[in-house]
């Protein structure tokens, strides 16, 4: 049984975070022998740092006190190693003001670089993926990530955060790679996980993200840091908390029996819900006795597509240079979209540094919802009577 051991923390001040640390991530720590004398590598979530407290990464005061326990468990080595989206993890480390603070540690921090092709453990939907391999060069990893929603994965936890793994150019091959199905995408990242397995996974749910996650979604002030020996464990867990259900990497991971048993223990917070990203795709259960040809057309009509607020947008053309199928392109310092040529990954809303992509559910779809609802209120549509 999974121990999930959650601790209270209203705010990012030392004092908290180190008593917060003691009770979510020392038990685990303490479960597998603890630290003394092992080379350990943190994979955080640094997404972004663009301005103070951005919950787009996971904190620095956090990351730093993360440090402060190892070093004063006895680690013999601290990594922290990342493959920002954009920017390069020192850059991120700097633009948090941590650095000085981490290298008096002697905490080292580095670009994943060491790219390597590893056979996939189940090779479920692939053989093998190009990761950094720096990982099985550590005794212990920790895999540090931030609660936050995710446009594409709606919730992005302790498994999504491997992803950072891959390299940034291949990030977008396998989102073009898989297209729209989102359930290959989760199958992907679950054969990740399962390849790397982190011994730790802590998340930072002190301060989340919500609405449009992962990149420029709003803060939303949760109070707590969970940590567990298994990420599936732990997604599964918070996911309950935050009232997320069904995202399509715990619909697979269900499918192919991999979430433990678990349990919550600790200062577990009340569950509640936060505002989720738009569904990129809703599924109308009268839809299936479409012919394909018609069922395809209305798959592009329905899908919800991401969308320019030209007032928000500093023509960086960083979308564009983003977009996996390259169909996102600039036009008078504006973004056009091509949308039946997008594959709806959500890649450019992740990466706009401004927020100023959204996505949006189309007006058929939401017409068609409005329908949907107006045949079950009135009880006209019985699929049993069909035959
Ligand atoms: S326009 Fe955006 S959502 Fe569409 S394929 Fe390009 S990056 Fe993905
Ligand atoms: S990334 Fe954002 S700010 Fe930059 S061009 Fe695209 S929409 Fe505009």
């Amino acid at each position: 049984m999974v121990k999930i051991h959650y601790s209270r923390a209203e705010n990012y001040s030392p004092a908290v975070l180190d008593e917060a640390l003691k009770k979510s991530v020392g038990p685990v720590l303490a479960g597998i022998g603890g630290v003394a004398g092992k080379k350990v590598m943190i994979k955080p979530n640094l997404l972004e740092y663009r301005k103070e407290n951005d919950p787009a990464s996971v904190h620095p005061q956090l990351l730093t006190a993360l440090c402060r326990m190892l070093k004063d468990g006895g680690a013999a080595e601290i990594a922290v190693i990342e493959n920002p989206a954009v920017r390069t993890a020192d850059m991120i480390i700097k633009a948090m003001n941590i650095m000085p603070e981490l290298e008096c540690m002697g905490v080292k921090v580095a670009n994943c670089a060491k790219y390597t092709k590893f056979p996939m453990p189940e090779a479920s939907r692939y053989h093998q993926l190009e990761l950094a391999g720096e990982f099985r060069e550590y005794d212990l990893v920790i895999n540090f990530a931030k609660a936050k929603t995710h446009a594409m994965m709606t919730f992005t936890g302790g498994v999504k955060n491997l992803f950072g793994l891959v390299r940034g150019s291949e990030r977008l091959s396998w989102h073009l790679a898989v297209g729209r199905n989102f359930d290959d995408f989760a199958d992907m990242l679950l054969d990740i996980y399962l390849l790397v397995a982190p011994q730790v996974t802590l998340l930072d749910g002190i301060t989340g993200m919500e609405g449009n996650g992962p990149g420029s979604g709003d803060a939303v002030e949760l109070g707590f840091l969970c940590a567990a020996s298994d990420a599936l464990a732990l997604d599964a867990s918070v996911s309950e908390r935050l009232g997320i259900a069904g995202t399509p990497v715990l619909k697979q991971a269900a499918r192919r029996m991999l979430i433990p048993e678990y349990c919550n223990c600790g200062e577990v917070p009340a569950a509640r819900t936060i505002k989720l990203p738009e569904p990129p795709e809703k599924k109308l259960e009268w839809g299936v006795y479409f012919p394909v040809k018609l069922r395809k057309l209305l798959r592009g009509m329905l899908l919800s597509k991401p969308v320019v607020n030209r007032k928000m947008c500093i023509s960086c053309g960083l979308c564009a240079q983003k977009c996996p199928p390259q169909t996102l392109k600039m036009h008078h310092g504006i973004p056009k979209f091509d949308y039946p040529g997008c594959i709806r990954c959500y890649c450019c809303q992740e990466f706009c540094p401004k927020g100023a992509i959204t996505v949006v559910p189309s007006r058929t779809l939401t017409l068609l919802s409005m329908l949907e609802r107006i045949i079950r209120k009135l009880n006209i549509y019985r699929p049993g009577k069909r035959r």
